[in-house]
């Protein structure tokens, strides 16, 4: 059985004081939650501010990215032991805005995802098409290199402590989703190159989230789907009540 997670990106917004009034609403509000995991990632400088708030709390801390290093003459970055020692549970990895700003590439995934299982803490492993690789027949080959790339010399056990998610490129923040069937055949497909690289049982224990204009009006359609096992939240996790409304329509699905 696979659980179903759903992570707020904040992303660069909210300052530490939001961060901690926002993190205090999620937490009140997902009081009743019980078989969703709901995490929240807000930015690296509220992070400990946040982890206080959510102490005994059902709500996990999530971070944004993280270096691979350990520590060193790495300007404007932040490690995985960084990160443990605050009590972060999930870490976003290779998020398109990172891939196509930051310079992240397959092998820089694979390295932050090595070093966070290494840790004990969770890759969430982002991983999507853009419109043009769609629309030119690629989307197939583009996941399959992602995916591929990222899982590098993982073993199976590891696997099973990463979450994937499909974020088609062109949905985020721009209001526009993908259809539940394009992304039931998208998640289909991504769990079908997790049983080539470790067998269908593994494959079957492994979340898979959606991204990409996820909102309380459209949760439930693609929560239903049966390769989909929750989302990563952009825009809609700026508001408790509009988060939650993506969570709450998880309760009581069985994956
Ligand atoms: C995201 O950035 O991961 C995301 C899915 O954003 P949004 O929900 O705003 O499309």
């Amino acid at each position: 059985m696979r659980k179903i997670v759903i992570a707020g990106n904040w992303k660069m917004n909210k300052t530490v004081a939001e961060s901690v009034k926002l993190a205090g609403e999620v937490v009140a509000a997902a009081k009743d939650i019980k078989q969703v995991v709901v995490a929240i990632a807000p930015t690296y400088l509220a992070l400990a501010k946040v982890a206080e708030v959510l102490q005994g709390s059902n709500v996990k801390l999530a971070a944004q990215d993280v270096h691979w290093e350990n520590q060193g003459a790495f300007t404007g970055k932040v490690s995985a032991d960084m990160l443990k020692e605050i009590g972060v549970d999930y870490v976003i990895i290779g998020h398109s805005e990172q891939r196509s700003y930051f310079g992240e590439t397959d092998e820089t995934v694979n390295k932050k995802v090595r070093k966070v299982l290494s840790l004990a803490m969770k890759p969430i492993i982002c991983i999507g098409e853009t419109l043009a690789e769609r629309k030119e027949g690629r989307l197939e080959s583009v996941l399959t290199r992602q995916v591929n790339g990222a899982y590098a010399g993982l073993s199976a056990d590891e696997a099973l402590s990463t979450v994937i998610a499909y974020e088609p490129v062109w949905a985020i923040g721009t209001g526009v989703t993908a259809s539940d069937d394009e992304a039931q055949e998208a998640h289909a497909f991504v769990r079908g190159l997790l049983a080539k690289l470790y067998g269908d049982s593994v494959a079957q224990s492994i979340s898979i989230q959606y991204g990409g204009s996820m909102k309380p009006e459209n949760a439930a359609g693609l929560l239903a789907q049966k390769d989909i096992d929750g989302g990563l939240i952009g825009g809609a996790a700026l508001k408790a009540d509009s988060f939650l409304g993506i969570v709450r329509p998880g309760e009581g699905l069985s994956k």
